[in-house]
């Protein structure tokens, strides 16, 4: 099956937005193997989105709409595809009753135009929106699949997960069942990984095997289809298994996790507690991992030491250890993971020290980066990093090196 997805809003051809609905359905469908071979991008206009349904008729099997669902004048996106297509605008009951059920409850009296909302395609299933008032539809023709999604990606990614999904599914077979896992990687790059599982990749049909690089990471979207939950699961089990047997060692997570969210959920599991002393990160790791709920207790506290005083007056660095080795060194790494940890009393004490660039300093390039870490009880030790980038990538990634090597340090690599 090959699809196009017309995304309609002037917004987006004056620039004023970008089109990411068209990168998350893209990527949505091409999990569930179908292809999309055109995105359209056309404005508020009746005239120019008729030509474009018209255009992508004769080239798509299934067309996806999004926006211009709404209630104002311009959202027009219902009406014209209606009338190409012959067909009428019913009120759906149950949508017009979600839209009253919103105004009673926010309190606001609802306008005339907001009725528009809960007008539907004759003869189409509807998607509801759990997240605003303008539901969704999926229609079949004879020759074609239709679906319309609402603009607000907060509206249309929730809607197409929970019930476009299904829709789609339905299209293969009435009982057919789509199940999604992301696997996530640190530490290996995309074409590294991609090379170690390429006859994977190569054969793959169902399930189908998604890699996407990111910041240093790499993710890899598992996603099969079958008569029910639990085989379409045990497909993607055999999948998975066979990915891990080659690049397990950098695996860290399953879905919508973070490398920072994992480190936190190891520390409470194994009730530790945390300090840190960071330089050139300026105390990213520190919000990062403040920003998860229960940080308190597992975060006790830490420095932000910017400047080679603060080393020293704050975390007592040894003036002579900057003298000799430099404030980007793994002494001072080293002491500084050291320091954190006992000043505040905690289990592990974790440092950032480096160059986050665009200039060199002390000599050492941008992008040197020096992480100590020290676990109560074991000798310290310090990384060094080369790493690429921006000042902002290069931070960023500093951080996300911190908390991989903390992880391993504590738990070598995990697997499901
Ligand atoms: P509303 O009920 O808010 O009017 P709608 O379904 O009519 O929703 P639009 O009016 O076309 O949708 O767009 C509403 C907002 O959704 C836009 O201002 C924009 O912020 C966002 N949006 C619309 N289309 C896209 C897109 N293709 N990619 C990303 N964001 C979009």
């Amino acid at each position: 099956m090959n699809a196009e997805i017309i995304a309609v809003g002037s917004e987006l051809l004056l620039g004023q937005i970008v089109n990411t609905n068209a990168r998350f359905l893209s990527r949505q469908l091409a999990d569930l193997g179908i292809n999309v071979f055109y995105h359209t991008v056309v404005g508020d206009n009746p005239v120019r989105l008729k030509e474009a349904i018209k255009v992508s008729q004769e080239r798509a099997e299934f067309i996806l709409f999004t926006g211009g669902l709404g209630p104002t004048k311009d959202d027009l996106t219902k009406d014209t595809i209606a009338a190409q297509l012959g067909k009428q605008l019913v009120l759906d009951e149950e949508a017009m009753r979600s839209i009253e059920l919103y105004f009673e409850k926010t309190n606001r009296v609802m306008t005339e135009n907001n009725r528009k909302q809960a007008l539907v395609i004759e003869g189409s299933v509807i998607l509801k929106n759990d997240n605003g008032m303008a539901p969704g539809m999926f229609l079949s023709t004879e020759e074609h699949k239709y679906m319309l999604l609402p603009g607000p990606p907060s509206e249309m990614e929730p809607m197409f997960i929970k019930y476009g999904q299904e829709a789609i599914a339905g299209m293969f077979g009435k009982q057919a069942k789509i199940e999604s896992r992301v696997l996530r990687f640190f530490g290996i790059g995309e074409a590294a990984l991609e090379a170690k599982i390429e006859d994977l990749i190569d054969q793959q049909t169902n399930p189908t095997i998604a890699p996407l690089a990111s910041d240093s990471e790499v993710t890899l979207r598992l996603t099969a289809r079958d008569d029910s939950t639990n085989s379409a699961q045990s497909m993607i089990d055999g999948v998975e298994a066979e990915i891990m047997a080659r690049v397990g060692e950098f695996f860290y997570g399953y879905d919508e996790t973070s490398l920072v969210a994992e480190l936190s959920k190891l520390l409470k599991e194994k009730g530790m507690t945390i300090a840190a002393a960071e330089s050139l990160t300026g105390g990213m790791f520190q919000q990062e991992l403040t920003s998860l709920p229960g940080a308190s207790s597992l975060f006790k506290g830490g420095f932000v030491c910017y400047s080679n005083e603060a080393k020293i007056e704050l975390v007592n660095v040894n003036h002579e250890t900057i003298d000799k080795y430099g404030a980007v060194s793994s002494e001072c790494a080293e002491e500084l993971a050291v320091n954190a940890a006992s000043l505040v009393d905690a289990d592990i004490g974790i440092s950032f020290t480096g160059v986050a660039g665009p200039d060199e300093l002390e000599g050492k390039p941008s992008g040197t980066v020096y992480i100590g870490i020290y676990l109560k009880g074991h000798p310290v030790h310090s990384e060094k990093l080369n790493l690429g980038g921006t000042r902002a990538a290069i931070r960023r990634r500093a951080v996300k090196y911190g908390c991989h090597l903390i992880i391993n340090r504590l738990s070598g690599t995990r697997k499901r």
